[in-house]
């Protein structure tokens, strides 16, 4: 996973794209950049670390320009190598293009091996170089950019929410299932495109609406267009940006994702009636569906679990060992809390069960008598392929072992899952719009060895007549 923005016609751009890079960290933690367009060429900073950590007021100054993107890398495909943290820059026939993409593209092998056996050369271990293959081949062929998305539409397979700058013009474009999230808004003057409306909140800026699966979206100083390149005959919503991703705050394709969980929560609880003294919310993924559940329930919310607010997600660490330490360092019991008490423990998803199974084991040494796990998504049972670091399936506790199973191996005393049905209904988004790919093992693409349900693309080439923004 990975958050991108771009932000036109605004002065000292770096300083405002910093800020829309700190509301998406959530989105990745291992490098951070940003590009900006002077006039006359491109300025970069990146590098390895948070956001935080990777600029300085200094850095941020020497960033001039107008115009700009940025991105937060969480790796898909490619390895933690300086040569793939984006925005990536290049230079064509005269124009500067930056470019930067959340997103996992599942045909990037091929593709790759066809411009190789043209004899292209690749500086990068990423996927999103692929992208840039294809508009300088379309430039070359004397296309415009527009041409070039309309090629990457129908020839790249996966999840693609695009930003990009060819000279001082930006562009956005979501891939025509529209997998991965990308919103625009405006803050006075400017135009932001972003992965998700908290970065806009962040600019004091109003959220206009979600960018279309299949539009592409063009600003400069002549103004703002947009056409609908491609659709797809269904969408393909990640559910998985509403069940974990996403921040609570964040509105995706017409939905306040905190209301979503809360939903779900209430929804747990009217599935599974239990008693219990409290319930309790894994920090911070499990906190707005604990609240739903406790509404729901009438059992009073209380936190017993407090995180170390400096850790970073424990996932992101590379190795099952690493990832095992830091669970422990990275969530406190309150045994007062705790003694004796019956508690409903509420969490977001097992994925490999190791969270749960540390964090039951901490609760049961402060003292908690019973732990009844609710979770608030169905059983995740297959990889994911379209940018979530979903691992294979031998690592998934889900893949092969039913509900009790898996809690026996995390040793909760009760477990319960929510329904795949109960989880599209809270989305609020008819179920062939969404992939489930994680939860099914159905794939809104085609993705060797696994089951597709073929969404078919056709290339439509709409024009939007409305003005994008209202002033
Ligand atoms: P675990 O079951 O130990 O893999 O940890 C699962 C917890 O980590 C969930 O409750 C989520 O809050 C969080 N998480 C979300 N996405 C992922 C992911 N892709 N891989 C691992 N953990 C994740």
């Amino acid at each position: 996973m990975c958050g991108i923005v771009g932000i036109s016609n605004c002065a000292d751009v770096s300083f405002s794209l910093y800020y829309a890079l700190y509301a998406l960290q959530h989105r990745g933690q291992e490098s951070a950049g940003i590009a900006t367009f002077n006039g006359s060429g491109l300025c970069k900073f990146k590098g390895n670390g948070l956001v935080s950590e990777v600029f300085s007021e200094a850095t941020l100054s020497s960033l001039s320009g107008s115009v700009g993107i940025g991105h937060v890398r969480y790796p898909t495909t490619g390895e933690n190598r300086p040569e793939n943290i984006q925005p990536f820059l290049f230079s064509f026939r005269g124009h500067v293009i930056a470019i930067a993409h959340n997103g996992n593209l599942v045909n990037y092998r091929d593709l790759r091996t066809k411009f190789e056996d043209k004899g292209q050369i690749f500086w990068s271990t990423s996927d999103t170089e692929i992208i840039s293959k294809i508009i300088t081949e379309e430039i070359r062929k004397g296309g415009t950019i527009e041409d070039a998305v309309r090629k990457c539409m129908e020839c790249l397979k996966g999840s693609y929410s695009v930003v990009m700058m060819y000279d001082g013009d930006l562009y956005a474009f979501r891939d025509p299932h529209g997998i991965r999230p990308l919103c625009f808004g405006k803050a006075g003057d400017s135009y932001i495109i972003c992965s998700e409306s908290v970065a806009i909140d962040a600019l004091a800026g109003t959220l206009e609406r979600d960018v279309y699966p299949g539009e592409m979206i063009h600003i400069n100083q002549d103004g703002v267009r947009s056409k609908q390149i491609a659709e797809a005959r269904h969408r393909g919503h990640c559910v998985f940006e509403y069940i974990y991703f996403a921040r609570a705050d964040s509105r995706l394709d017409g939905s306040l994702v905190y209301d979503v969980r809360r939903k779900i929560g209430a929804q747990i609880s009217d599935d599974e009636p239990v008693k219990a003294d409290v319930v309790c919310p894994v920090p911070d993924s499990g906190t707005a569906y604990a609240v739903g559940f406790s509404e729901q329930s009438g059992i009073p919310f209380k936190e017993c679990l407090i995180k170390n607010r400096y850790m970073g997600r424990t996932f992101i660490m590379p190795t099952q060992k690493k990832r095992e330490q830091a669970v422990r360092i990275k969530l406190n019991p309150i045994p007062d809390h705790l003694n004796n008490r019956s508690v409903v423990l509420v969490d977001d998803s097992i994925v490999r069960g190791t969270t749960s199974r540390r964090i039951i084991e901490t609760m049961r040494d402060a003292g908690a008598q019973e732990i009844h796990m609710r979770i608030g998504s169905p059983i995740i049972k297959a990889p994911c392929y379209l940018g979530v670091d979903m691992p294979t399936r031998t690592e998934l506790i889900g893949s092969d072992k039913d509900v009790e199973e898996v809690r026996k191996s995390i040793t909760a005393t009760s477990l319960h899952y929510l329904s795949v049905s109960a989880l599209v209904e809270a989305i609020g988004i008819p179920q062939e719009d969404l992939c489930l790919g994680c939860l099914t093992g159905c794939y809104p693409v085609e993705i060797t060895n696994e089951v597709c349900d073929n969404r078919c693309i056709t290339i439509v080439d709409r024009d939007f007549q409305t003005n994008l923004f209202h002033h």
